[in-house]
């Protein structure tokens, strides 16, 4: 069968891949500790799933206008305007079925053949193919852990040519962790102003922030980006909300109205129960978000002491979301059973096969000297999971 050339583009989520593998071999018995997870191991709070319940004991179980309900709406608005001091208007505002949906509809109102989309790497595994999807070119800006892993102004300036539409920038970042200053932020935005690119802001970790670090948004920073922008979020990691599918974006009108009419065609509106829990989750009690934080704190402290005392290893402590983007490229060149490891693939191979620990491996973010941890497992199965990869690193 002959299958567009479009999906011959693409390749399946890795990190989504590397869940379902870890996942299928704990079912098969198999006694895996999966460093894979892209989502809270915490479960959705109590207030937010009764309200879905209620929603659908009082029949709130139809089609909603697509881009969403204008009770989720406010919720929102009241969002952006007491967290990050932004006023949107209700047709700057429209609800998706999850943030990737979100950015998929984003690119899809904006992008054209040809065009230019700046991503600095690491980035999370989805922005490229969802930039190609859309006939895009993703432009990838190298970043290391010596910086910091974040995109220096400079950086940025240099990628830009007469053909670049626009820019995505992930604080709190997936996968490293890394939360651009203010000052980089605000040179960034500066640049984007002056050349009229549009700056998509992946905010989805705002509230996943360590070590009383503060977030700030290149939005609410420099305003006056604020008609060439779109800021992306949503309910899935602040409120251990995955499955339930809301994400959310502001932005321009024209940019909201066309992401309205993409959804009118395709998905229709995010589901009505998800959107009436979703309101419970913006605008009811927070506790359960900072008592998810200190449980992470704790995670990423123990994890980032242990592996850094592992020799060929070093790993930034990171100042947002829940991986660690540890450095493995001083294991590269060893061997074991007459193989070598010599990516990031091969270590992922290696410790899925002789630690049981499924860990997604760095070229999926660009980045191939690294693998992606994440610290969204319990401490019994981190202390068990780093205990293995240490008696693995040993034999080689
Ligand atoms: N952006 C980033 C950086 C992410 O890590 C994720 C996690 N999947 C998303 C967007 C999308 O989240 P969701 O679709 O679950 O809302
Ligand atoms: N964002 C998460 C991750 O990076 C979830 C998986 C996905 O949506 O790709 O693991």
């Amino acid at each position: 069968m002959k299958l567009s050339d479009r999906v011959g583009k693409i390749k399946p989520s890795p990190t989504l891949a590397v869940s379902a593998k870890a996942k299928e071999m704990a079912s098969q018995g198999i006694d895996v500790i999966s460093f894979g997870a892209g989502e809270p191991d915490f479960d959705t709070p109590n207030n937010i799933r009764d309200k879905a319940v209620e929603a659908i004991r009082e029949g709130f179980t139809r089609y909603t206008p697509p881009g969403g309900i204008v009770e989720l709406k406010e919720a929102i608005r009241n969002k952006f305007l007491n967290d990050n001091g932004l006023n949107y208007d209700l047709s700057q505002i429209i609800i998706n079925c999850g943030a990737k949906h979100t950015l998929y509809n984003i690119a899809q109102v904006l992008f054209n053949s040809g065009d230019e989309v700046i991503i600095p790497a690491p980035y999370w595994v989805s922005y490229p193919d969802i930039v190609t999807l859309a006939d895009a070119k993703p432009v990838i800006v190298e970043t290391s852990d010596k910086q910091g892993f974040v995109m220096s102004p400079d950086d940025f300036k240099k990628a830009i040519t007469p053909k670049t539409k626009a820019v995505i920038i992930n604080s709190p970042s997936n996968p490293t962790g890394a939360l651009y200053s203010e000052e980089n932020l605000i040179s960034i935005a500066r640049i984007a102003h002056e050349q009229e690119i549009i700056v998509i802001s992946d905010e989805i970790y705002e509230k996943l922030i360590y070590d009383g670090k503060k977030f700030a948004g290149i939005i609410s920073l420099m305003p006056e980006i604020k008609d060439q922008a779109v800021i992306v979020n949503g309910v899935s990691k602040t409120y251990a909300m995955t499955g339930w599918r809301i994400g959310y974006a502001a932005g321009p009108p024209e940019i909201i109205g066309a992401m309205t009419k993409i959804q009118s065609q395709s998905t229709s509106n995010p589901n009505s129960i998800a959107q009436k829990a979703a309101i419970e989750a913006l605008s009811g009690p927070q506790d359960s978000v900072n008592t998810m934080v200190k449980e992470f704190v704790k995670r990423r402290d123990y994890m980032v002491n242990e592996l850094n005392k592992i020799d060929g290893v070093s790993c930034l402590k990171p100042e947002g979301a829940f991986y660690l983007f540890p450095n493995f490229s001083g294991i590269y060149g060893k061997s074991y059973q007459e193989k070598t490891i010599s990516n990031s693939l091969e270590l992922s191979e290696f410790l899925l096969d002789n630690a049981r620990v499924a860990a997604v491996p760095g070229v999926a973010f660009g980045a191939d000297d690294f693998i992606r941890l994440s610290f969204a497992l319990s401490m019994q199965n981190i202390q068990e999971g780093i205990k293995r990869i240490k008696e693995a690193l040993d034999t080689l």
